[in-house]
């Protein structure tokens, strides 16, 4: 906005793109004029956004699942690097005004984390079904790390954190059929829909308040059993620790936990408000397993590496995404000095 009010320009849309082209980083934005609506998309598409149609008029959303409630036609994603510009006499798709900002070499960069955890899984994002990905991820994670039962007679018990992981669950479980794994899909934790994400509220003491609002168990299919709780990611290990116990409370005979993403070692310098590089669980412990184990007071914890997420990454290819938190690979440079004066503040 500072870049825009301070452009020298005359036109209003050239003003924005002069303000675009000099701001670096993760960003999809939408801009309503007093007579346009403008979306624009940073040039390595880190964020989805998507252009829909209601009525003759024109809508934009960061996620489809916006659309679907709402009964607004998909028509495209707001491509990276462009900005789209819409007026009152847009009437069809064809009169929308589009400008490419950026030279077209520019690498795409999804983050690869709207699959693992912040689209829903009814959206359609970077061209493909959140869902799908995250079934797939689901039958990698069982490939690669499949919980088998103490006793022939036995079933594991497959449950995942709500709601991110319900359909990793639901591909992890079919996996392990398909291996001859016995085991049933079961909802062993239940959760209340009037709190919001845990890891973005600030403060411990208050995270760990809101994990035991938050979340409920089920005792009669977690009594006694041998549990697979399938969760999406570990950033803290706040949500995972109270879990574990709320699940050993309720009588689990063993707790097994599988995550379908690999160890979260860096922050996010592209919008997402992760932790610093202290607080994260997998740096606290140095990254051994057994210690991040002990403390979350599991019987045995797996993550996918890589190139495990990778391969459940259906129609794209790696090379599209950003991996940054877990590779330490960033796709734009980051100043990492601004993370400490952050944080010091
Ligand atoms: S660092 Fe992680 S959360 Fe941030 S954009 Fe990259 S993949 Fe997404």
């Amino acid at each position: 906005m500072h870049l825009i009010a301070r452009s020298k320009l005359e036109n209003q849309i050239d003003q924005i793109i002069e303000a675009l082209r000099k701001v670096k980083g993760a960003y999809s934005i939408v801009i309503l004029t007093n007579d346009k609506l403008i979306a624009a998309r940073d040039p390595n598409g880190f964020r989805p956004l998507s252009l829909g149609k209601i009525n003759g008029s024109f809508v934009i959303a960061s996620e489809t699942c916006a659309f679907d409630i709402n009964k607004i036609e998909f028509i495209r994603d707001v491509e990276p690097g462009e900005i789209i510009v819409i007026d009152k006499n847009t009437k069809t798709v064809n009169e929308i005004r589009s400008f490419k900002l950026f030279d077209e070499s520019i690498p795409i960069k999804h983050c690869v984390f709207e699959y693992i955890y912040f689209s829903r899984p009814d959206s359609k994002i970077f061209g493909s079904n959140v869902d799908k990905i995250r079934r797939k991820l689901g039958k990698v994670l069982a490939n690669h790390h499949p919980v088998l039962p103490d006793k022939p007679e036995e079933k594991v018990i497959v449950i995942s954190v709500p709601d991110s992981s319900n359909t990793v669950a639901i591909g992890y479980q079919n996996q392990l059929i398909k291996m001859g794994i016995n085991s049933k899909h079961e909802i062993g934790l239940i959760r209340s829909h009037y709190i919001g994400r845990t890891f973005i509220i600030p403060g411990q003491a208050k995270r760990e308040v809101g994990v035991r609002i938050k979340f409920n168990t089920v005792k009669g299919v977690l009594e006694d059993k041998k549990v697979v709780l399938i969760d999406d990611s570990i950033v803290r290990g706040t949500t995972s620790k109270q879990l574990v116990k709320l699940i050993k409370e309720a009588g689990a005979r063993s707790v097994h936990l599988r995550i379908s993403s690999p160890q979260i070692i860096h922050p996010c310098y592209y919008g997402m408000d992760f932790p610093s590089k202290e607080e994260l669980i997998v740096n606290r412990f140095n990254g051994n397993i057994n210690e991040i184990e002990n403390y979350l007071d599991v019987d045995s914890l797996e993550y996918m590496t890589l190139d495990q997420m990778l391969e459940a990454m259906i129609d794209h290819v790696p090379s599209e995404f950003c991996t940054a938190c877990f590779s330490g690979d960033y796709p734009i440079p980051v100043n990492t000095n601004f993370e400490k004066s952050v944080y010091e503040e």
